[in-house]
């Protein structure tokens, strides 16, 4: 299991102001400590094996108290969760395929029953995306994380953008493609049912049964070495090039940041997805700044740190 101590326990201890971050995945749950002026300073992350919500709480209990040995006196804990929250009420709205049983919870409410402490929550993709932000001074930032679904994130100087009811820019689940592939929130056509992780294995896997049994990251190098993959991969380009013109053309970001698993594999051609979004722009729009995530898989913790100290 990785794990990273970035400064020693007895540091960890001297300081009043850290905030436990956590970072809620359907794999991995991802916890760290921190502060705004030192950012990440504890880093490490456990197997999520959990398959109802009493199984999940006891592992984030198991986690809290690792934490409270490293540094007894948190200002409060800060929660990345995936799935559409009430940020006011900590209620899940709606949840994601890879954690069903989410739906309808309340992890602040069920917090109260292993601590005492404040505890805040947000969607994972509105953290990454302001961990992210935290670069680029006074600009407004459009994040998206491709992994097995896709999420995305706005801020700008207002902060976190919810929309009227939590439940605003679901970018995944535009529709681009009308009654185009099954998405798995029932609707068909939909930005993550062509660029996600999942989404992409499946299309190649239907065009070329001899990749079934391959990763993403298999696959992906694949097309790079293989040309008889390649024009199925450049429509999966085009199509993720077409929602990121759509976003561009709706927020007017200063900045475009896409992280995610898919993302940081060597061979997928972030080149060419930048430029294909670039050529679907008219030229007024040609100044919006698009690149990878700097923070990787601790920008959710990091994000939540974030959210924790500016309350
Ligand atoms: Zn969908």
């Amino acid at each position: 299991m990785e794990t990273k101590v970035l400064i020693n326990n007895k540091h960890c201890k001297r300081m009043n102001n850290n905030i436990f971050g956590f970072d809620l995945g359907g794999t991995f749950l991802k916890y760290g400590i921190g502060n705004q002026k030192q950012g990440l300073i504890y880093f490490n992350k456990k197997r999520n094996p959990s398959k109802s919500i009493h199984e999940l709480m006891l592992l984030f209990k198991k986690i809290l108290n690792e934490l409270l040995e490293l540094h007894p006196n948190p200002k409060c804990i800060s929660i990345a969760s995936p799935g559409i929250i009430d940020c006011s009420t900590g209620l899940i709205l709606g949840s994601t395929p890879n954690l069903p049983y989410l739906q309808g919870e309340n992890l602040l409410k069920l917090f109260k029953d292993i601590t005492s402490l404040p505890v805040l929550i947000d969607n994972d993709a509105n953290l990454m995306t302001l961990a992210e932000s935290k670069q680029f001074l006074n600009k407004s930032v459009l994040g998206i994380t491709i992994g097995s679904g896709i999420g995305t994130g706005f801020v700008d100087f207002n902060g976190i953008f919810h929309g009227n009811t939590w439940k605003g820019l679901e970018a995944g689940h535009t529709i681009i493609v009308p009654n185009g592939r099954q998405c798995l929130c029932g609707k068909k056509g939909c930005f993550e049912a062509y660029a996600s992780a999942n989404s992409i294995i499946r299309i190649m896997n239907e065009n070329f049964p001899e990749t079934k049994s391959l990763t993403i990251q298999e696959i992906l190098n694949l097309v790079q070495t293989n040309s008889k993959y390649y024009s199925t991969m450049q429509t999966i380009y085009a199509t993720f090039a077409t929602a990121l013109s759509n976003l561009i053309m709706i927020l007017n970001p200063d900045v475009i940041i896409i992280g995610g698993g898919v993302i940081e594999i060597p061979s997928f051609d972030f080149t060419y997805l930048k430029k294909g979004t670039i050529q679907l722009l008219s030229k007024e729009y040609h100044n919006v700044i698009i690149q990878k995530a700097l923070y990787g898989n601790q920008a959710g913790v990091i994000g939540a740190i974030i959210l924790g100290s500016q309350t």
